[in-house]
């Protein structure tokens, strides 16, 4: 079969994007857009057939804010879904995505990315499981006072506090799925040491391959591969290749006097952030052409879980407009079908790329979610 009517007909599931933050004012998530990476016909372009949608808190969000943020962040997604509900429907579980997708539709999964949301209360875990939330991401790039983050190298505590651990509980509890994306090696092992179901790390790379603390070590992806979890490979060419850090840190350095002044101003808003620094996002693409971080890199990271467990723990989680850097070939969500070319190209049997395109996803959604 050639690979892009293998593609076709496979269940293909991205497991994080950050697209949500994009959901404002005059959005049209059913409009082909040049800006960003996603909307539905991109995704209907790239067979995606569930697509997962972060809603993502940032740490510095004040307590009494958070639950109110992630609320909104969902009510803009079920509004784009209601506009464009013929192309579109949020799943609550597997067999929801299963028939959302047999009608033609896209099944929207709704994840919570930074479990700051929960304001430290358990009531609104159960809050956000009844509004369709399926997964949260236990941590950002920065610790909250129950999780510690991997970009952390002075921790206040191991690991997870003791709240912590009742929130692993009430998930596995609720039936949402864990995701340990960002969260430190000590945290990933607490929690493997007591969930009760399968977990992922959404959208996170090997660090054999590429040393960044967003990244998976050896021990890390088979103790997630006896867990029966799975690992979506994050796109983002800095958890994809040394080469990236070695090319983009430079001209950092040359522009440092010019990124500090925006930073003071734009103060860690996402969507500003991304405007005032498109000069330097274009800098970093053209010093990164020569370098040819593309779909092959991707997939070097999914030969490498393959060689270490096997192919039933691998899924993609491309981070689609919550990262600023994308591999050549894969710059958008219409680009997916590449991954399947080049899967074919090494030659992975047919039912082995359907389930790292989406099977051993669906698995995990099944188990924990039904
Ligand atoms: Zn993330």
């Amino acid at each position: 079969m050639d690979s892009l009517a293998l593609h076709k007909k496979a269940l293909v599931v991205d497991l994080h994007s950050d697209t949500v933050l994009r959901m404002k004012e005059r959005f049209d998530f059913g409009r082909r857009d040049t800006a960003g990476s996603m909307d539905i016909p991109r995704l209907r372009e790239g067979g995606i057939d569930l697509q997962v949608f972060a809603c993502w808190i940032p740490a510095k969000t004040p307590r009494e804010n958070c639950r109110v943020r992630a609320d909104e962040m969902i009510d803009s997604l079920e509004n784009q879904v209601k506009l464009h509900n013929n192309d579109i429907a949020v799943c609550r579980s597997a067999t929801e995505a299963r028939e959302i997708i047999s009608s033609g539709r896209i099944a929207a999964f709704i994840g919570i990315e930074n479990g700051v949301a929960i304001a430290g209360d358990l009531a609104n875990l159960d809050h956000f499981y009844a509004r369709g939330v399926r997964y949260m991401t236990l941590i950002h790039t920065s610790s909250s006072e129950w999780c510690i983050s991997s970009a952390d190298t002075t921790p206040k505590f191991e690991g997870l506090t003791d709240f912590g651990l009742d929130v692993v509980r009430r998930m596995n509890k609720l039936g949402m799925i864990i995701d340990v994306s960002h969260a430190s090696v000590k945290v990933v092992e607490e929690v493997l040491k007591i969930t009760t179901s399968p977990i992922i790390a959404s959208h996170s790379c090997v660090y054999a391959l590429c040393a960044h603390d967003r990244n998976l070590t050896d021990e890390q992806i088979k103790a997630i591969a006896k867990n029966g979890g799975v690992i979506g490979i994050n796109f983002f060419g800095g958890y994809l290749s040394e080469r990236w850090a070695a090319v983009v840190d430079p001209i950092t350095d040359a522009n440092r006097a010019r990124i500090d002044s925006i930073n003071a101003i734009v103060k860690g808003d996402f969507v500003k952030e991304r405007e005032a620094f498109a000069w330097l996002f274009a800098e970093f693409d053209k010093a990164l052409e020569k370098e040819d971080i593309n779909v092959a890199t991707v997939v070097d990271h999914i030969d490498y879980i393959v060689k270490l467990v096997g192919p039933d723990y691998i899924g993609l989680g491309s981070d689609f407009d919550g990262v600023y850097s994308l591999p050549n070939g894969l710059k958008d969500c219409s680009m997916m079908p590449n991954i399947t070319k080049e899967l074919v190209k090494r030659g992975y049997s047919e039912t082995d790329i359907e389930q790292i395109l989406g099977g051993n996803f669906m698995r995990v959604f099944q188990a924990v979610c039904g």
